[in-house]
């Protein structure tokens, strides 16, 4: 499978493939389920002549508490695989949208019991204030009913929405979309 990077135009050299590939190791501190590539926030990666390590990470939701053990996941696994010069930039623009998540990364959230965020942040009727907004209609990842409302505009972190099903009566969260 090739990765591609940020720059479309940039084919990973065997060296950023590496790291690519233990990227896909690294779990989401927050939803275990995902890999921090599921979650598209790794933007750049590259590897100097001595093996330094550079990447371009953007941090999801801003105030998120799970930026910092994003950074600090990724540094672990990298120096356990033998890489000591590791350099994380925190890239703030673009900012990081939901339309990041990798079409896996949705499935596996949805296997998770968290329903993925519904539509684009970059599509008609979605904006960047959906995050205080409107309330989409969120399918039940256990059921698939779209018949579920809203509990609590927050759940177990400000990225996610508390829902319940109205029709298999289980509560879930929503990741919502920004
Ligand atoms: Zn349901």
């Amino acid at each position: 499978m090739t990765r591609v990077t940020a720059l479309d135009d940039h084919r990973p050299s065997p060296a950023e493939a590496a790291i690519w590939h233990l990227l896909e190791e690294v779990p989401d501190p927050e939803v275990p389920a995902l890999t921090v590539l599921d979650l598209g926030v790794v933007r750049m990666v590259s590897v100097g002549d001595r093996g330094q390590v550079s990447l371009d990470v953007t941090p999801t939701y801003s105030g998120c508490p799970a930026t910092a053990a994003i950074n600090m996941a990724i540094r672990d696994r990298l120096l356990q695989a033998g890489y000591e010069d590791v350099q994380i930039k925190t890239v703030l623009s673009p900012a990081w949208t939901s339309d990041w998540i990798s079409a896996a990364g949705k499935e596996k959230l949805r296997a998770y019991g968290i329903a993925p965020p519904v539509g684009t942040a970059a599509g008609e009727g979605a904006g960047r204030g959906i995050l205080f907004g409107a309330d989409p209609n969120v399918p039940c990842p256990h059921c698939g009913s779209v018949q579920t409302q809203r509990v609590s505009e927050f759940g177990s972190t400000a990225c996610k929405a508390q829902y319940r099903c109205t029709d298999c009566l289980e509560p879930f969260e929503y990741f919502k979309c920004i």
